[in-house]
């Protein structure tokens, strides 16, 4: 099982990090928001642990960001005290707990089980176009019965062009979408489609992805 911890407090995360690696939890840290949700991204995990206050990203966008990415890693946010957070608030932008600080070890880690052995709250349909397939509680994508390797950001691409197949859409939406970061450099979403479409379309001569000029980019609903 392994476990990420995003904290900027030293002492907590080394509390939590010391004591989750005890019970035999692979864990990785991150201080920062920001550093959290591309660790997420990049990696799997079975659940992560994310405050609330944090430098570079706040904890509700952080959860909220991964749920628009179709990752459903159970979310277990912790909150500074009673009061000053709003539950609903938490739960609204996907958290499935929340725990308030200070918590002691033993709760935190009998609601991480908890909350592992539930998995995902929702899981989301299976996308289709054509025979193209992906599924986001399974994290798999098939071109017909072949199964595809995708990294996460690949998957995460993906997926948001299947969710809105049909439809132009933007490098701007595409790197607000998928990277969470509408200020990078639009050719990172150029490099990306290209592997996509090296993955999804080349082996199999088609195009499913196509190109909009001046735009972005558009996934055929027939799956190319
Ligand atoms: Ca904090």
């Amino acid at each position: 099982m392994r476990v990420l911890i995003v904290e900027d407090e030293p002492l907590i995360a080394r509390a939590l990090k010391e004591g989750l690696e005890a019970e035999g939890y692979a864990v990785d840290h991150a201080n920062r928001g920001d550093d959290g949700l591309w660790m997420a991204t990049e990696n799997s995990y079975d659940a992560i642990i994310l405050d609330l206050m944090l430098p570079g990203m706040n904890g509700f966008v952080v959860c909220r960001t991964l749920r628009e990415q179709g990752n459903t890693t159970p979310v277990m946010m912790l909150t500074a005290k009673d009061g000053d957070f709003d539950q609903a608030e938490g739960l609204d932008t996907g958290a499935d707990d929340y725990v308030t600080k200070p918590f002691s070890l033993v709760v935190v880690t009998a609601r991480l089980r908890a909350l592992i052995r539930r998995g995902p709250a929702e899981r989301p349909a299976v996308l289709k176009a054509g025979d193209l397939s992906l599924d986001p509680a399974e994290r798999v994508c098939h071109r017909g019965a072949e199964e595809i390797e995708l990294t996460p950001r690949e998957f995460g691409l993906l997926r948001y062009l299947m969710h809105r197949r049909g439809e132009s859409v933007s490098k701007r939406d595409l790197l607000s979408h998928v990277w969470s970061d509408d200020q990078l450099d639009d050719s990172v979403v150029q490099v990306y489609v290209g592997y996509l479409r090296r993955k999804i379309d080349e082996p199999y001569g088609r195009q499913a992805i196509e190109t909009v000029r001046g735009h972005g980019y558009r996934l055929d609903p027939e799956g190319g």
